[in-house]
């Protein structure tokens, strides 16, 4: 080493350099090393020493490229160094000579001599190990502490991303739950969508279904109406029914007694099959007799004569025959020894039980019965009493077929009189059997159909009374509609009326009629619908009165008279002269088929005529027929409508309602008044030239007067100071009597009820009453009647009704009163009634008077009061020994009947009679408390257990009947002195 640092410093200064430059290479912990061209090693440092652990004697000439673990590439760098001149920070390792590794970075370069010959290499070797090392652990650490980060991250993230992956999932599972309910709400709604488009199609078949039905309501309500046409077809029909389940009801019963008849002949024929059959049997004991008999004989023979054989032998044919006869018999016949075995039967026993002759013999007799218990008794009493006849006993077959048989049995003895055993003939009976049964099945079939049948009937009259209770309730609920509808439309009217005749604008005028004439097509209505409920529930009854034809009609067209004068019309009546004056019939019917057919022609005719004709068409001792018709020149009838218009609610066309107004009720109403009464209606016409409504009524000519009547009597004036008692409960209705009698100038008072009225009667003196029917405390017809009877005042009462289709007239009459009015009231007619009835009573008033003066003078106390009787025979004393004798000779003859059929309980004639005998007491005055008694008789005779009281009754009556009958000759006697 020396050698060459010696040689670069050969000065002192340059040796002091050289020294110090060695020094610090010595010091430098790096190995270097200078190498030779050939690779050897010429000069070290102690590092390289250290580091290879060869001392620096055996380093020194030693090859260089021995101290590094890879040679060959230490090799190459050296070249490599030559070839570049330096290299720089090549890695190597070297090894220790312990084995010990130190990695080296290999900085080398050429050194050269002061001529710049390269000389060799000086290598540094760095030692990378001790710096490397704490690089590597601080990197290592750097590493780990950014790999423990980036771990810590990643676990971070790792967590995160977990959680991320766990929310993921979740939300996930939440999709997909979503996606599910989704799906679901998917399905539903497509559900739903099919069910609302279902429901569509259901709600439009609905729609479509509803607009039918509301087509079909309406199509029923038409139907509804037909129906009720059609309902009473079918009540009438149901009445035909009835009819006719009673004549299958008849039917039936003819039946059943032909089958009870065919009963009695069937058992008639049973009664002789048995007979027969017994005289079978009687014949077969005999035949058995006599067989018995010949067995005898021949058994006889055989002991007497063993050896003779031949005659054996023509017994033998003998008994064959006997054999044969028996043979011949269908009735099983049998013969039974003591013991009850059989020894001997005929082929109809084989036939009954299906055995053998073989088997039958020696068997038990009884096994072949049904019952064996009572053959085996039959069979004992055979041995008991000789015999037994008509036993009944059922014989069974093998194959279980059973046989009906009588069982006649005899016992059978030998010669010498021992019984032997039985002998018995089994009678088959099978077919009396089944006939007998079938007779009793039809005869139960029979009472069968006959119950059947009666509760056909039973059912049809409850149908028949429901349907009545439905028509009657319909009835009653259009009766008291109407009636509430009339008065305030009577009040509407009559004060219209009134207002009328005030001083007026022709404006006011105008108005007012048009209220009145629709307040009198109301009531026309009003009218018409009770009419038809009434017709429609049989209940149009129809008076048999005496009334004045021809004054009936005069008062009916003076009604149409102002209407004729507003439309200029000419109203023509033709009377028949010929025609009775008084006829018995229904003047009101008349009055309404009248008032209906002259109004149409009133309302259908602008210009020209009206016609009304009476004519008599036929008359006989009893009855006349007359033809009524109404001809007008108004717009006609459309042939087709003709046949229609007589039809409810049908016009003559759809225009006819809107121009005329009407409802189509009135020529229905009025065929319904007039065919129930025999009589026909019918119509000519011709569109724009007028029609004829003409109808035929038949009356009942009577000689008695009429009572009551529309006549018109001409207004006379002359009858001054009138004053009339108003009886009438609605105030509305009182204030239009008010104002209607003032006008008259008449004077008047108001009663509100009949016990007002009676008051006021005792306090003042009337000329007319007024009387209303229907009213609290006491009614018109009450009140009437104690007018007449407790007052006994003949004071003329005019009957005040709302309701004159329904009206009792018959009442009315029966009570006393004079005459009626309808409400509207007309006041023409009023005041024409109410003049009328003052000069009746003032005509009369002379007779009366001077019959009441002879009155007076008799006993208080008479029961009779003739004031009733002369009214109504006009005081004509002949028509009054008439009916006065005709109550003499008919009162006690009821009297006796009464009394008799008393004494034998015939309560129902006790009532008849008694009933019989009402009518007389008014007609000669008697006081209605007396004719009460015989009303009580009436009523009370139909009540059990009330003898006494009724027997206390009639001698009561009888009393009075007596009492009634004396005073009535004294009258008689004087009556009688009048006529002479
Ligand atoms: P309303 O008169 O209330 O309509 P009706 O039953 O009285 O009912 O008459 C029925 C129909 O007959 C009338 O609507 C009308 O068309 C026809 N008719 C009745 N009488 C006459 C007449 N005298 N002239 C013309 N048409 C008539």
């Amino acid at each position: 080493m020396h050698g060459f640092f010696t040689e670069a410093t050969n000065s002192t200064a340059q040796k002091l350099a050289a020294q110090y430059s060695k020094s610090l290479i010595e010091a430098s912990l790096d190995p270097l090393i200078t190498i030779n061209r050939e690779g050897k090693i010429t000069d070290m440092n102690e590092a390289l020493v250290h580091i290879t652990g060869v001392s620096r004697n055996e380093l020194t000439g030693s090859n260089f490229f021995d101290y590094f673990t890879d040679k060959h590439k230490a090799q190459k760098v050296y070249q490599q160094v030559f070839q570049n001149n330096a290299i720089e920070d090549y890695p190597l390792t070297l090894r220790h000579k312990d084995g010990k590794l130190t990695d080296v970075l290999f900085n080398g370069s050429v050194y050269k001599d002061n001529l710049g010959k390269v000389q060799g290499v000086v290598i540094v070797a760095r030692n990378t190990g001790g710096q490397k090392w704490a690089l590597d652990l601080q990197n290592a650490n750097k590493e780990l502490a950014y790999q423990n980060d980036e771990k810590e991250k990643r676990a971070a993230e790792l967590v995160i991303a977990n959680q991320e992956l766990a929310f993921q999932n979740e939300e996930k599972e939440k999709r997909a739950n979503e996606l599910i309910i989704a799906n679901k709400e998917l399905l539903f709604q497509n559900q739903e969508k099919e069910k609302r488009a279902s429901e569509l199609v259901i709600a439009n078949k609905e729609l479509a279904f509803q607009n039918d039905e509301k087509e079909k309501r309406a199509a029923e309500l038409v139907i509804a109406n037909k129906e009720l046409a059609f309902q009473n077809n079918e009540k009438e029909k149901r009445a035909d029914e009835l009819i006719i389940a009673n004549e299958e009801l008849i039917f039936q019963n003819l039946e059943k007694e032909k089958r009870a008849a065919e009963l009695v002949i069937a058992n008639k024929e049973l009664a002789f099959q048995n007979d027969e059959k017994e005289k079978r049997a009687n014949e077969l004991i005999i035949a058995n007799k006599e067989l018995i008999f010949q067995n005898q004989e021949k058994e006889k023979r055989e002991i007497v004569n063993k050896e003779l054989k031949e005659l054996n032998y023509t017994t033998k044919l003998d008994s064959q025959y006997t054999l044969s006869l028996i043979e011949a018999s269908r009735d099983p016949l049998v013969t039974i020894n003591t013991k009850g075995k059989i020894t001997d039967m005929n082929e109809a026993l084989v036939n009954s039980t299906g055995k053998t002759r073989e088997e039958l013999t020696g068997s038990d007799f009884f096994d072949y019965f049904t019952e064996q218990q009572k053959a085996r008794e039959v069979y004992q009493e055979v041995f008991e009493k000789g015999c037994v006849a008509d036993s009944p006993l059922t014989l069974r077959h093998k194959d279980g077929k059973l046989t009906d048989v009588l069982f006649n049995g005899s016992v059978y003895k030998n010669e010498v009189g021992n019984v032997q055993g039985v002998v018995i003939v089994a009678r088959d009976i099978t077919d009396q059997k089944r006939i007998a049964t079938e007779l009793i099945e039809a005869r139960v079939f029979a009472e069968l159909a006959t119950e059947i049948a009666e509760e056909a009937k039973r059912r049809a009259e409850r149908a028949t009374i429901t349907a009545e209770n439905a028509v009657k309730a319909k009835q009653q609920f259009l009766s008291n509609m109407s009636h509430e509808i009339r008065t305030p439309m009577n009040a509407i009217i009559g004060f219209t009326k009134v207002v009328l005749k005030t001083d007026l604008t022709l404006k006011q005028k105008e108005y007012l009629d048009a209220i009145k004439m629709s307040g009198d097509a109301l009531i026309v209505l009003i009218n018409d619908i009770l009419d038809l409920a009434k017709v429609d529930s049989g209940k149009m009854t129809f008076e048999k009165t005496p009334f004045k034809l021809n004054s009936s009609v005069a008062a009916m067209l003076h009604l149409f008279e102002p209407k004729i004068q507003e439309k200029n019309l000419k109203l023509i009546k033709e009377y028949d002269p010929q025609i009775p004056q008084v006829l018995i019939g229904d003047p009101v019917r008349l009055h309404q088929i009248i008032l209906n057919l002259v109004s149409n022609a009133v309302k259908f005719t602008s210009k020209g005529k009206i016609t009304v004709s009476v004519n008599l068409i036929h008359e006989d001792v009893e009855t006349v027929i007359i033809e009524f018709a109404v001809t007008d020149t108004g717009i006609g009838i459309p042939e087709d409508r003709m046949g229609k218009i007589f039809e409810n609610f049908q016009q003559a066309s759809s225009r006819t309602s809107r121009l005329y107004g009407g409802t189509g009720l009135g020529l229905a109403i009025v065929k319904q008044l007039i065919e129930p009464q025999g009589g026909t209606i019918r119509v000519q016409s011709t569109v724009g030239t007028g029609s004829t409504f003409s109808f035929t009524l038949s009356f009942q000519k009577t000689t008695s007067d009429a009572e009551m009547g529309n006549e018109f009597i001409e207004l006379d004036t002359e009858i001054k100071n009138i004053k009339i008692l108003v009886v009438e409960d609605i105030p509305l209705n009182q204030l239009l009597m008010k104002t209607l009698l003032d006008d008259f100038g008449f004077e008047r008072d108001i009663a509100e009820n009949g016990k007002i009225a009676i008051e006021k009667l005792k306090e003042k003196e009337y000329d007319v009453i007024l009387m209303d029917l229907q009213m609290p405390e006491m009614n018109g017809f009450e009140t009437t009647e104690y007018i007449r009877h407790t007052l006994k005042s003949q004071i003329p009462i005019i009957a005040l009704t709302a309701d004159v289709t329904t009206v009792d007239l018959a009442k009315c009459k029966a009570v006393g009163m004079n005459d009626y009015l309808a409400k509207p009231v007309d006041d023409r007619l009023l005041y024409s009634k109410i003049i009328g009835l003052l000069k009746k009573t003032s005509l009369n008033a002379i007779h009366i008077e001077s019959v009441n003066e002879e009155e007076i003078t008799l006993k208080k106390e008479k029961y009779i009061n003739l004031a009733y009787l002369k009214q109504r025979a006009k005081s004509n004393p002949v028509l009054m020994e008439e009916m006065i004798n005709l109550y003499l000779t008919q009162t006690p003859a009821i009297i006796k009947t009464i009394k008799e059929s008393l004494a034998n309980k015939n309560w129902h004639l006790v009532s008849a009679a008694a009933h019989k005998m009402i009518p007389s007491f008014a007609i000669v005055g008697i006081s209605p408390v007396f004719e009460n008694i015989a009303k009580q008789i009436q009523e009370t005779a139909t009540v059990l257990d009330k003898t006494e009281e009724i027997e206390a009754l009639v001698q009561q009556l009888e009393e009075v009947c007596a009492q009634a009958c004396s005073e009535l000759e004294e009258e008689l006697n004087k009556i009688k002195n009048t006529i002479k």
